[in-house]
């Protein structure tokens, strides 16, 4: 069985969508294919998709925990990797995926992301006996606040809760005082999303503050240089209101994996022709994205009552259109050769 049939058995497809106010009113209600025939969407939960690419590669080629505390240039032009264990790796290719907070990306010359005023907290609920819900995504929009519930498979229901706050916050990591925090922000909400809450284990729920940043040509420091690559919220960190921050970062590794395969074996200026390409090709794409999401999220969040009305009796129930904003979640490319082990 191919990645692609073993994710098709992981995945769910979302019918719809259902978006209430804070005192569950409904705003608009809606199947996907009404709004676009193309448009699929499809919730995979993440331990289920990396495990299952995991699976896809030669026992023992993943090291867990391997945290990397210093990297710098070798005298014959490679780059070495320090990890927090002592072990010490020396390589042509780096492709920094480290998230947000990368450290290579810092190395490279990177701003921190910036803060956007606002946090998440995000978990997920589980149902041993099967979770009770329809395939929808179900949407509810307060004053500068946000937040969703979806199933992601037939146990397990994905929710986010996103709030206005002037600061990041201290970092939390009692999970005990996560549930609490996100059922203080939800109390005189409907009983169906604080259910979900009720059903979540305190040992899946994070808080987040959401951050992004724009990369500007001739501005910022390059994606790629010296055999160094970023890929994903390493280069591209955006905010969460458009869903694609994971999505575009399983693009780039296709493109990357198209660019860099043929040239890896071809020497140096071959490869850093295909981390060029890479980056070229990728920045019109992540740079509106990170725009976009940035852009939505000033209907989404906000405070002003007046302007909340608009948004709830005008915006979202007469005049947004799901189809053409949708457009944009399209991507098309080349399927990837299979490599044999
Ligand atoms: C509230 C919220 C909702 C979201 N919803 C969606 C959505 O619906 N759809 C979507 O596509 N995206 C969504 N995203 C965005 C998505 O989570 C990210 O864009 C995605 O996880 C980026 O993947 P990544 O692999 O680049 O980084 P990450 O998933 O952050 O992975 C980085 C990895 O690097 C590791 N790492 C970090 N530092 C080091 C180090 N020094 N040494 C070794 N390893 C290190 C980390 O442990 C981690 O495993 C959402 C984000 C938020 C905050």
């Amino acid at each position: 069985m191919g990645v692609g049939d073993e994710l098709r058995s992981q995945y769910l497809e979302v019918q719809g969508m259902v978006i209430k106010t804070e005192n569950g009113r409904v705003l608009r209600s809606f199947t996907f294919k009404e709004e676009d025939q193309t448009q699929e969407v499809r919730v995979v939960e993440r331990k289920a998709l990396l495990e299952t690419l995991a699976k896809q590669l030669p026992v023992d080629s993943i090291s867990y925990s391997s945290k990397l505390s210093k990297i710098e240039k070798n005298e014959n032009g490679e780059t070495l990797l320090q990890l927090a264990n002592g072990t010490q790796i020396s390589s042509k290719v780096v492709i920094g995926c480290d998230g947000v907070r990368s450290s290579v990306a810092k190395w490279m010359g990177f701003s921190e992301p910036k803060y956007v005023g606002y946090c998440s907290f995000r978990g997920l609920a589980n149902y041993p006996d099967g979770q009770p819900y329809e395939s929808l995504v179900n949407y509810i929009y307060g004053r500068g606040i946000r937040a969703a519930y979806i199933p992601v498979s037939p146990t397990k229901v994905y929710w986010f809760v996103c709030f206005n706050s002037p600061v990041p916050g201290p970092k939390i990591t009692d999970p005990f005082v996560l549930k609490k925090q996100t059922k203080e922000l939800i109390k005189n909400w409907p009983l169906e999303f604080r259910n979900v809450i009720d059903a979540t284990p305190e040992d899946t729920i994070i808080r987040t503050p959401v951050a992004d940043r724009w990369s500007w040509p001739g501005l910022s420091p390059s994606a790629s240089s010296g055999g160094v690559v970023l890929v994903g919220d390493a280069w591209h960190p955006m905010t969460p209101n458009i869903g694609q921050g994971g999505c575009c970062a399983l693009e780039d590794v296709v493109v990357l994996v198209q660019k860099l395969a043929p040239a890896l074996n071809a020497g140096p200026t071959f490869i850093e022709d295909a981390l060029r390409s890479y980056r070229n090709e990728r920045w019109t794409r992540v740079f509106s994205m990170t725009v976009r999401a940035n852009v939505t999220c000033a209907v989404l969040h906000l405070e002003n009552p007046v302007a909340c009305a608009i948004r709830d009796h005008v915006l979202v129930p007469k005049l947004i259109r799901l189809g053409p904003m949708l457009e944009y979640t399209n991507f098309e490319f080349d399927p990837l050769l299979q490599i044999s082990p």
